[in-house]
């Protein structure tokens, strides 16, 4: 991706006093005068922040500016080991809120609108920044939190929602309870708007004809302000960042060289306006692409990421092979007899592993033949049989957060 003189410009202006303000920065940067990045291959040879150096800095090491000015931090989960603290400054917090509020714009959402909120409030990002972009658009906010499905339907119904914000599988869990009670038409929901999980193809389509409902997906992590940096528009599931506060790249994850546009990789942002915790060329290991070529919104200032693909570090290694998740979710894409939600079990059996698949079904099924075909075709994508075993509709644990569909036992 090509930076914008404005771009370079906002990144430059860091760099002026980046190693003053930040002890991080001032290690890390160590042997680097910032002085000497005036051309973007100069940019491209800085050494990326990862995942892992931010842990190092805990809790307050990756601060930028004096304590007095922090007004809140967020914290990633940490499902293993240290947890990541990101320090806000009050511009920080507001900068957040508007590129939340403006999500909601791509999104078509006014100030008419009620906005059911039920990702977690608390240290994770996610509550808090859908509310921030709701109440600095002007629309009513609903602010339930997750979980408490019972009352989440009560609420929908008596409020009038309009729009629902929620993970893509607390989405499905709703969108199946509504079809069990047959209360669809007492909503008034127009859009769902989803994020912090990636999606198949197979999941948002049963999610849309469930809720009779647009799907938004909206991007964003915790270390990079939280969900809001980017939203897809109403032309496609590429989601726009916006390139006023983030700067993109897409690295090959295994050499760190940066790629074409178009080209699948690792995503790589820049942060050009935080100032509590600036980050230079954080990894994500989220994979995507940089969509090429103009949107048909017209707001092609900000750049298009498709759909994400997985997490780098979601990739499982089966008898030398590398597999991602989302290639099982293609191929159950192909089966129209399969539905969205499967279970990888990977195990470690008699001197080698084995891969098992348990794939719902979407109705009546031949079990036997829908297995074999599926094997078979699995072995042609991934290179080797896995067992797979076709289960009931809703036989699978459903989760009101993310759902886990990968079990490595091996370990
Ligand atoms: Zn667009």
């Amino acid at each position: 991706m090509q930076l914008t003189d404005t771009q370079f410009n906002l990144i430059k202006k860091q760099f002026k006093d980046l190693k003053d303000r930040s002890p991080f920065y001032a290690k890390k940067f160590d042997s680097i005068d910032l002085g000497d990045v005036v051309t973007q291959a100069d940019f491209e040879k800085l050494p990326f922040t990862d995942k892992g150096d931010l842990r190092e800095a805990y809790p307050l090491g990756l601060a930028a500016v004096p304590e007095e000015k922090i007004v809140r931090i967020h914290s990633s989960s940490g499902t293993t080991g240290t947890p990541v603290i990101i320090p806000y400054t009050k511009k920080d917090v507001e900068d957040w809120a508007i590129q939340f509020a403006r999500c909601y714009e791509y999104a078509g959402i006014t100030d008419k609108d009620r906005i059911q909120i039920t990702p977690g409030y608390g240290l994770w990002t996610a509550g808090i920044g859908f509310q921030a972009g709701c109440e600095r658009l002007g629309a009513m906010a609903i602010p339930m939190g997750p979980g408490n499905t019972e009352k989440q339907l009560q609420f929908m119904i008596d409020m009038q929602t309009t729009v629902f914000t929620a993970t893509a599988s607390y989405a499905l869990l709703i969108a199946e309870e509504v079809e069990k009670r047959g209360i669809k038409d007492q909503l008034k929901l127009k859009k769902l708007v989803t994020g912090s999980e990636r999606s198949g193809e197979k999941i948002r389509q049963r999610i849309i004809d469930g809720l009779g409902v647009e799907f938004y997906d909206i991007y964003g992590l915790t270390e990079v302000y939280g969900p809001g940096i980017g939203i897809n528009c109403q032309y496609g599931h590429g989601m726009h960042i916006w390139s006023d506060y983030v700067y993109v790249e897409i690295i090959d994850p295994n050499t760190g060289e940066v790629l074409p546009d178009g080209e699948w990789g690792e995503i790589v942002l820049t942060t050009l306006q935080k100032e509590g915790a600036p980050l230079i060329r954080f990894r994500t290991h989220d994979l995507s692409r940089i969509i090429p070529g103009e949107c048909a919104c017209g707001h092609n200032e900000h750049p298009r990421l498709d759909t994400l693909t997985g997490r780098s570090d979601d990739m499982m290694k089966i008898h030398g092979v590398n597999v991602f998740p989302a290639q099982i979710e293609e191929l159950i894409q192909e089966f129209p007899e399969l539905s969205s939600e499967y279970q990888i079990r990977i195990s470690h059996l008699d001197g080698r592993d084995s891969m098992r698949i348990y794939i719902e079904a979407s109705g009546s099924v031949d079990w036997a033949k829908a297995s074999k075909d599926f094997a078979a075709r699995a072995k042609s994508k991934i290179g080797f049989t896995p067992l797979v075993k076709i289960v009931e509709l809703g036989f699978l644990p459903r989760s009101e957060k993310k759902t886990k569909r990968v079990y490595d036992e091996r370990y």
